[in-house]
Order: C-alpha cells, then sequence, then structure tokens
C-alpha cells in the first residue's frame, strides 16, 4: 500500500491509543484503573442536554453555517466579555469540533511550509503532529532548570526567522502547571514585538486551584483591537463542562484569521454538528454550578493523590495548580518512561501515560479525574510495583499477585 509521507510522519495519538488498550482491558474482566484518561467523570450540564434534545426533537437536523450558528456564537461573545473582557464581533468568532479542530484549522490557516512553531516542554501530545500535518515544523523549548516553565530568555533564543507562531497551554497539559503572570506577559511581549501569532489553548483555563483566578492574556496585549492583534483564543465545552463527546471548541481571533479558518473547515467539515452546537449553546448560556462543582471536586482529587503520591519515597511531585493531571518524576525507580507505564499496565494494571510523549522522559502523567477509589487504589498498586519495600504480594479482587520483577 502506498501511503502519503504526511501520513507516514505522523503518529497515533498515544492517549486515544491507552484509552483503547484500557477498554478492551476492561472488557475482558481485567480490573483496570485508567489514570491515563483526558475526561472528568462527570455528566454533562443538564442545560446542555434539554438544548441539543429539542433540537433532535424537531428532526430537523441540518446544516449550519460553517463558522458556527448564531446562537452558539453569541453565547460565545457572552463568554468572552464575561471571562475575558473583550467584546468580540461575530466575524471574530468560530466555532469548530472541538478545541483539537480548532487549533488544526488555525495551523493550517497561519502556517506556510516549513514555518515553525514553538512551545515549551512538557506539551500538550498533540501539538507537534499538529504542526507537522499543517506543513509546519515544531519548536519544543524545554526548561534548562528542568522545570515546567521555560524562561522568556529561552523561548526567545528559539525565535528565528523561520518563526510563525507560539502555542501556550496554561493550566498545562500535562504537568498541571499554571504559567506566572510574569511568563504570559513576556511572551505576549515577545510575539507583539517579533510579530508572532500566540496561541493561548486556554482549554483548562478555569479548572485552576488555591484561590487563584484563570489567567486572562488580553490583560498583557498592547493591541488595541481584536482586529490589530495576532493573539487568538481557543477555548471548548470538553473539559469544564465535561462535554468531551459533543466536540465543540472555538477560537476569537482577528476577522482576516476567522475568515480564513472559515474557508478551510468550510471545505473540511462544513462546520460542526448542529445537535453539538445546540448543545454548546445550552452550556454557555445555562446555570453554571457544574462548572465551580467539578474545579472543586477535581482540587479535592488533586490533594488526595498528592497526599498518596507524598508517600512515595523517590518520586518527585511538583502541586498542579490546574487541570486534572500531575506529572510526577519517577526517573528514581525507571528512567525509561514507556517501559514503566508497560510495567504498571502489564503487572497492576494500572493505566498512566509515559513522559517522553510529552517531551519530558522520567515523568508520567497520572489523571486525578477519576473517583478517589481509583486514585488511592492506582497509586497504592504503583507503589507495591515499584516499592522494593512493599510487601511481595498483593491482591486485585480475589487475583493473588506475587511481584517476581524487583
Ligand atoms: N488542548 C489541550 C491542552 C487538551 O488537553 C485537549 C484535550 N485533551 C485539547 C486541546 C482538545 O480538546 P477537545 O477535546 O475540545 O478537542
Amino acid at each position: 500500500m502506498s501511503l502519503s509521507q504526511l501520513a507516514r510522519s505522523i503518529s497515533e495519538s498515544p492517549t486515544l491509543k491507552l484509552n483503547e488498550t484500557a477498554a478492551l482491558l476492561r472488557d475482558k474482566g481485567e480490573p483496570v484503573i485508567h489514570l491515563g484518561g483526558g475526561e472528568p467523570k462527570s455528566k454533562a450540564p443538564i442545560d446542555a442536554i434539554v438544548s441539543c434534545a429539542s433540537l433532535l426533537s424537531t428532526g430537523d437536523v441540518k446544516y449550519t453555517p460553517a463558522d458556527g450558528i448564531p446562537a452558539l456564537k453569541k453565547a460565545i461573545i457572552r463568554y468572552t466579555e464575561e471571562h475575558y473582557g473583550r467584546q468580540p464581533a461575530a466575524e471574530n468568532v468560530i466555532a469548530s469540533s472541538g478545541a483539537k479542530q480548532s487549533i488544526m484549522v488555525l495551523l493550517h490557516a497561519i502556517l506556510d511550509p516549513k514555518e515553525e512553531v514553538i512551545f515549551p516542554v512538557p506539551y500538550w501530545v498533540s501539538y507537534p503532529e499538529m504542526v507537522k500535518l499543517a506543513g509546519g515544523v515544531p519548536v519544543p523549548v524545554a526548561a534548562r532548570s528542568g522545570g515546567f516553565e521555560p524562561t522568556i530568555e529561552e523561548i526567545a533564543e528559539n525565535v528565528g526567522t523561520y518563526t510563525k507562531a507560539i502555542i501556550i497551554n496554561s493550566p498545562n497539559n500535562p504537568s498541571g502547571a499554571v504559567y506566572s503572570d510574569e511568563f504570559i506577559a513576556g511572551v505576549v511581549k515577545l510575539c507583539e514585538k517579533n510579530n508572532l501569532y500566540l496561541l493561548m489553548d486556554d482549554t483548562y483555563n478555569r479548572l485552576i486551584f488555591d484561590n487563584r483566578k484563570p489567567t486572562n492574556v488580553y490583560d498583557f496585549t498592547q493591541a488595541h483591537g481584536l482586529d490589530d492583534s495576532k493573539l487568538v483564543v481557543i477555548n471548548c465545552v470538553s473539559k469544564m463542562y465535561a462535554m468531551t463527546g459533543f466536540r465543540i471548541g472555538w477560537t476569537v481571533a482577528s476577522k482576516d484569521v476567522v475568515r480564513a479558518m472559515t474557508n478551510i473547515q468550510s471545505q473540511e467539515t462544513s462546520g460542526p454538528a448542529a445537535p453539538s452546537q445546540w448543545a454548546a449553546v445550552g452550556a454557555l448560556n445555562g446555570v453554571q454550578s457544574s462548572v465551580e462543582s467539578l474545579r472543586l471536586t477535581l482540587e479535592n482529587n488533586r490533594n488526595v493523590m498528592l497526599k498518596r503520591l507524598g508517600g512515595f519515597s523517590g518520586v518527585k511531585v511538583v502541586k498542579p495548580g490546574g487541570t486534572f493531571y500531575c506529572f510526577p518524576d519517577f526517573s528514581a525507580y525507571e528512567k525509561d518512561s514507556q517501559k514503566l507505564c508497560h510495567l504498571l499496565l502489564d503487572k497492576v494494571r494500572v493505566v498512566t501515560v509515559p513522559g517522553r510523549e510529552f517531551g519530558m522522559e522520567g515523568h508520567l502523567r497520572m489523571s486525578f479525574c477519576g473517583t478517589i477509589k481509583e486514585i488511592t487504589e492506582g497509586v497504592e498498586r504503583i507503589k507495591w510495583a515499584l516499592d522494593p519495600e512493599a510487601p511481595n504480594e498483593l491482591y486485585l479482587g480475589d487475583r493473588k499477585l506475587v511481584r517476581d520483577w524487583r
């Protein structure tokens, strides 16, 4: 079979692959604990369901404008006013099939072949592949300190004649780090000085802990309006409303960028599915208590996971300021994160994601979006698998495991 060079250069999404593996093992009756997941357990808000169902009940489900139905754009404009203090025009807004498609269409709209896109390490797994899909060159920038936030100087050192954009995701998947205001301000300044696009991936913007306020990137821009700025803000209903399966994300950007994205999207998909758009309208305009209740649950889960990991000598973990991920350093036990991830799945049926996929070896991404029982038992099983001091036997349900690998 002959496949394109592009297809051959793109790897499968490791997180989606792990979801599949976990589901297959569960179907076989294996007692899998999934700490690799990327979606909250809670249900979609009732307002989303009612709004979606009322469209479905008409049976009149048709094409929509490629950039989104007016009601969704209105809801996004209201959301932007409330959470960012900006008033985009309808022409500054485009809805897409998830933040993933928002990012992909944006990259197609701004990148010429071989142009470079910078993002900090650790990064969301999909950024490098998405940049490559759009013909660009990914440029991950690691902090020399070994931490989760590079310095502005480290980012600036990588800006060259081919640089077109910088992507910032805060709170960050996989580290849970919330970048400092100084860092965000510095990146905005760097982009404005060098005429670069700045893509703020605000997927987890409101899932933030310890009484911190979500970062508003517009606070740091010198631009007068959206139309004379290369600042692009992407959001979605996926995480904050626990609506991953609806696949609705959106972009707020200059009219020129939105027009280009709309042309591309109109040729690619004709726009997001109508029932999902109405569900997003319901979520955005409806009662907002589910967001705060999810945030509180996640903060509590974060605390439980940190406490459990704290009892693990040798594992270094930085407290996540947001999201539902933490990114502990297991290199004292095993430097090869893929090997470690496979060992944990094979031996104790715990799913984690190897740090290597996010550009940082020796770490594992562990989600705390599941139940407290999953978190505590998952960490317990990992500890048993790795800690030479742990007893030699462990029961998974009625199955007795004997540790023969350490
Ligand atoms: N950006 C980041 C940082 C993410 O973690 C995700 C989802 N895992 C997305 C974008 C994509 O979100 P969506 O499901 O809305 O496509």
